[in-house]
């Protein structure tokens, strides 16, 4: 009590092309506990592709028809899902495109906003191929091609890319602690908050000697959540507002 109106992040809704039981499920959140909020922050993979700003889906339309009548400043980082999310769709969605790490000053302190593919560094095959899809010759490539060769690209890299992390090895996709480290004290920060990883939970561990912690945001596909900011703490909630069922019993990785 007594603290201001809480900052909500969410990530990983990988909404699809048409309107379905996810996309409700955010309709609800960005009228229910968004406005109570006093800023939201989207962390990347709201989208499961995205082929351009041109596309049109019927999804992402209503979806940017809501968040543009929202009354609270919107933050969008990209995902590995939706990198290629431009600036004609964010505008038109009332929404600001911040960069792969986001410094963001809290009531409870200073914390770092990230997807979190880019600390998969034990993921080499991810990485060349981020690099190569991040090229802006590639992105101008692939957006020139028409529409439905855009989506059977996506379709055919969306297939490669559940195989493939079916077959690693979960250390694999999880960030790597190293990763976490350098980042943090990069940008001289104690509280990481990311999602893409899909293993929500909150760690505590040590930089250099300095408490930290890394807040590992929800997907949807199972029981969809969120994290909210006070000037208590972080609470990792579902959409009902109870406290989310994070695997607390099990021993959590070292970052
Ligand atoms: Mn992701």
């Amino acid at each position: 009590m007594g603290t201001a109106p809480p900052v909500l992040v969410v990530s990983d809704l990988h909404l699809d092309q048409e309107p379905d039981s996810t996309l409700s499920e955010f309709l609800r959140f960005l009228d229910g506990p968004v406005r109570g909020a006093s800023a939201l922050y989207i962390l990347g993979d709201l989208f499961d592709y995205w082929v351009g700003d041109d596309a049109g889906f019927a999804a992402a339309e209503q979806l940017a028809d809501a968040i543009s009548a929202l009354s609270l400043p919107v933050t969008f980082q990209h995902g590995n899902r939706d990198f290629l999310l431009g600036n004609a769709y964010a505008e038109r969605a009332g929404m600001k495109l911040a960069p792969e790490v986001l410094p963001v000053e809290f009531e409870i302190g200073d914390a770092l906003l990230m997807h979190g593919d880019s600390l998969c560094t034990a993921d080499t095959d991810y990485l060349r191929f981020r690099d190569a899809v991040r090229r802006p010759e590639w992105q101008q490539a692939f957006l020139a091609r028409p529409l439905d060769e855009r989506v059977a690209e996506a379709e055919r890299l969306r297939g490669i890319s559940r195989g493939a992390g079916q077959m690693k090895a979960s250390d694999i996709t999880d960030v790597h602690p190293d990763a976490v480290a350098e980042v943090l004290r990069r940008h001289d920060r104690s509280l990481l908050i990311h999602g893409h990883t899909h293993r929500p939970a909150i760690h505590h561990f040590q930089v250099d000697g300095r408490p930290c912690r890394r807040c590992v945001l929800p997907a949807w596909d199972r029981v969809p959540g969120y994290l909210a900011v006070d000037g208590h703490g972080l609470h990792l909630l579902t959409l009902d507002g109870r406290d989310y069922p994070v695997a607390s019993g099990l021993p959590s990785s070292p970052a």
